[in-house]
């Protein structure tokens, strides 16, 4: 595609983007009576509109029903969490039976590994990529001591090659092949959060299970961004949070997928709570566990009603968007972007370095970008002008144009800031 880096250029695509009316859908902050560029959906999505009418409904329902809105709220709450199946199913590309909106991510992966971390003196190494997300590697680790073993021995993080950025698939692979007899759980993140790497997660998970080991991924970065196949790829589980992508409010209630094959086996062993037994026998409060037959049986509570309604009027938008569409404009917007760079670079040469990849399998809508010689002074100018972008220690500036709402005119803007700036 021949872009052109003009405010007339980025206009012309707006106007000709189907999706265009889904950004009035969304609030957006203001920064000199103006909207924000705002490129961190990535980290905390915008709050829809329509967010507000859902949380009424349920604190309507509430104030007239009480007790009674479990079963007689519009949207009753005792199966609340049944209206996510199929959204989570299309995003994951999932069965329904193999996803739940519970929870929420770091506490999710550690139920999880209670299933699928269950270390032996033979198998009890976990392969992990270096600078996961803090929280997963503190999940990892203390449940390596948990389990009685040493963290140094037991954790095997795959890094960057020296001078590189990006972790290499052949690495990953070769690293699964060394520690095959000894490999308990193979955990990554389908989408690196630092440098926006997008894994193969079918091929790595195919490469863990001839190791004969279990496969997870930490979606929190992939899901609502680029496409998934869990269930294909025969996936072990996965978990995810709903705040960045998929615009659920802060902290929003999670969500977790378990393989198909895993499902309704008395064998696998899992932290139990009420909502996970059966929903005809569950008010009978009996004292015997029996499972639900699909990834319910994880539940431990009832649900977080209020943070589901923000969830599925998120997902609403989602599903009446449509992901293929999300993906095919997100490809665009991204591709835009990595123009605007490179434009950058031609007038100002070695400004910008994108630690992303640039083949579009191999990352979703965010660029990673360094500018070299640059420190925060710099990014905290972008912000004073109104770019909302995420700054990561020691020198990376995050930026992620997502296709629900942002538009060629917001990348547009940000190249010139960036002009303006440099
Ligand atoms: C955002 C994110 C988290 C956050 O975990 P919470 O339990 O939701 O606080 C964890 N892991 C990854 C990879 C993330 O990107």
């Amino acid at each position: 595609m021949n872009h052109s880096f003009s405010l007339s250029y980025a206009m012309e695509a707006d106007a000709s983007d189907p999706l265009k009316n889904y950004r009035s859908r969304f609030l957006f902050p203001q920064h000199n009576g103006r909207e924000v560029v705002y490129f961190t959906g990535n980290s905390l999505g915008l709050q829809p509109v329509s967010t507000k009418e859902y949380l009424l409904q349920e604190l309507e329902d509430w104030s007239r029903l009480g007790v009674e809105g479990h079963f007689e709220a519009k949207n009753p709450w005792f199966s609340y969490h049944e209206m996510f199946a199929k959204p989570l199913s299309v995003l994951t590309g999932s069965l329904e039976k193999e996803v739940v909106a519970m929870g929420s991510l770091t506490n999710n992966l550690h139920l999880l590994m209670v299933s699928f971390y269950r270390p032996t003196a033979e198998r009890f190494k976990i392969i992990c990529e270096k600078k996961a997300f803090p929280s997963d590697t503190y999940a990892l680790k203390s449940q390596i001591r948990f389990h009685g073993f040493d963290e140094n021995a037991a954790l095997v993080e795959i890094a960057p090659r020296e001078g590189e950025y990006l972790i290499r698939e052949e690495d990953v692979l070769s690293a699964i092949e060394t520690h095959k007899d000894t490999l308990a759980l193979v955990m990554i993140g389908g989408v690196n959060y630092f440098t926006g790497q997008v894994f193969d997660m079918g091929k790595i998970t195919q490469a863990a299970h001839n190791a004969g080991a279990f496969c997870g991924w930490d979606l929190a970065h992939a899901i609502g961004n680029v496409e998934l196949k869990l269930h294909d790829w025969q996936v072990d589980f996965a978990a995810w949070c709903s705040y960045k992508y998929l615009n659920s409010s802060p902290g929003g209630v999670a969500g977790m997928f378990v393989h198909e094959k895993h499902l309704g086996k008395k064998e696998t062993p899992r932290f139990e709570g009420w909502w996970g037994t059966e929903p005809t026998t569950r008010f009978l409060m009996e004292d015997t566990f029996e499972p639900m037959q699909n990834a319910g049986a994880w539940q431990l509570s009832n649900a977080p009603v209020l943070s589901m309604a923000a969830h599925k009027a998120a997902l609403d938008i989602f599903m009446e968007a449509g992901f293929d569409n999300l993906r095919q404009k997100s490809l665009r917007l991204t591709a835009y972007l990595e123009f605007v760079v490179d434009t950058v670079n031609e007038k100002h040469p070695g400004a910008i370095e994108l630690i992303t990849p640039r083949d579009k399998h191999y990352r979703g809508a965010q660029l990673s970008l360094v500018f070299p010689g640059r420190g925060k002074a710099f990014f905290n100018a972008l912000t004073r002008q109104g770019v909302i972008a995420d700054w990561r220690e020691p020198n990376v500036i995050r930026v992620a144009p997502v296709p629900l709402y942002n538009s060629f005119e917001d990348v547009y803007r940000f190249g010139e800031i960036v002009l303006n700036s440099l």
